[in-house]
């Protein structure tokens, strides 16, 4: 049996359990080229309430350099990060800011313009390299209290520490937060953020769990987490990042500064949801199959009625949904993505074909299968009017079918 990775409890109730499935960014340059697969097997610790899958897959064969996910891909998500420095960035409070999982530099660049020491920790040798070239200094390696004593020692402490998004992805949590307390200074302030669960159920956004993140947070084991390294939240930001996002403030137990009232009011709305009680945990199991039900009879009816289905986006969550539907070419002859890297290759799994974005227009099909449901509008806006020329129609699956 498994054991939480926070509290060594054994995990007996399951979260998710979405089959058998290969890395979800490991794309393919061959349909038939081998690949390994593992159980894609969330579980739900009944005593500290953290959701996790059991570290199966060595992170290394996950973050590794064909690792495909380049931050500053996204314009839109660097607005936000651009926001973010300019607020936190001054040079009198933070002289010193360390970023974790800096990816390509998508976010430090901001605070370096702004005339801010900074300092890059990135375990993807090819992003990191990427953010050298921009100038960012940048560590290569993954975050610990081995990576945070050789920092404190070559750098010394940061006044801010960030950390958007890479939690989830740590197989040893409690090695990582005494990293941040090792880091921190005795008056700094860490930023972590992390994608929601109570978003993540209400979403039924069971794709985007997959291989590369071990951990799903709720903030009340957060908390516990870091109250065993002596760190605590003083204050809880919503986000609307990736389905729905907190944002963590985070110092030393000895910090003078006061928790504000986000912190109380977002336990207090997780404990109304109900994430101590098996119900809601039962019921997003009711709704992951539901999802999988309706999106394949849907395609299998379109098939009997000669309609014909294009895809649309080829992120992680494609993977996932598409190998826990188990649905093949057959049923989904190919896909498009707007990142050249992708075109050419095939999805992991079910080896569906990822055309360029502009197949959808030449091949017009009835039926447009969106599958980034987090860039629903944006998407709607872009393509939405030239897909109306011939009559077709969005699909999408979560949270759950809709034609419009
Ligand atoms: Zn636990």
């Amino acid at each position: 049996m498994h054991l939480c990775r926070n509290c060594n409890a054994p995990l007996s109730l399951t979260f998710a359990d979405l089959g058998r499935q290969p890395p979800s960014n490991a794309f393919l340059t061959d349909p038939e080229q081998p690949e390994t697969i593992y159980p894609l097997h969330a579980y739900v610790c009944e005593k500290c309430w953290l959701v996790q899958l059991p570290s199966t897959v060595a992170r290394e064969a996950i973050f590794n350099d064909h690792y495909a996910y380049f931050s500053s891909n996204s314009k839109g998500f660097l607005a936000q990060c651009q926001q973010y420095a300019e607020r936190m960035a001054s040079p009198a409070m933070f002289p010193y800011v360390v970023e974790i999982a800096s990816n390509d530099g998508y976010l430090l660049q901001y605070f370096a313009k702004l005339g801010i020491r900074v300092q890059g920790i990135e375990p993807s040798a090819n992003v990191a390299k990427a953010a050298i070239a921009k100038g960012i200094p940048t560590t290569i390696d993954f975050f610990g209290v081995s990576t945070a004593m050789i920092e404190e020692m070559m750098r010394g402490q940061a006044d801010l520490i960030i950390a958007n998004n890479v939690l989830a992805h740590v197989p040893d949590v409690h090695d990582f937060v005494e990293g941040i307390r090792i880091l921190l200074k005795k008056d700094g302030t860490a930023t972590v953020e992390f994608p929601w669960l109570l978003n993540l159920i209400k979403g039924c956004q069971f794709d985007t769990i997959y291989h590369e993140h071990f951990s799903y947070f709720w903030l009340y084991p957060v908390m516990d987490i870091l109250a065993q390294h002596a760190l605590k939240v003083i204050r809880v930001e919503k986000l609307p990042n990736l389905g729905g996002s907190l944002r963590l403030f985070i110092t030393h137990f000895g910090d003078c500064r006061d928790r504000d009232d986000s912190v109380e009011a977002t336990l207090r709305e997780e404990i109304q949801f109900g994430c101590h009680n098996e119900r809601i945990y039962i019921d997003f199991l009711n709704a992951i199959t539901t999802v999988k039900r309706d999106l394949v009879n849907f395609l299998l009816q379109a098939k009997d009625d000669h309609k014909t289905v294009g895809g649309y986006g080829a992120p992680a969550k494609t993977t996932v949904l598409l190998n826990y539907c188990g649905i093949g070419k057959d049923l989904l002859p190919y896909t498009v993505d707007t990142l050249p890297f992708k075109q050419g290759k095939y999805i992991p799994g079910v080896g569906i074909p990822i055309f360029h974005e502009d197949h959808n227009f030449a091949d017009m099909p009835d039926y447009v299968l969106l599958f980034p449901w987090n860039l629903r509008t944006e998407i709607e806006g872009k393509i939405g009017d030239r897909i109306r020329t011939w009559n077709g129609k969005f699909v999408t699956a979560i949270p759950s079918l809709e034609i419009f």
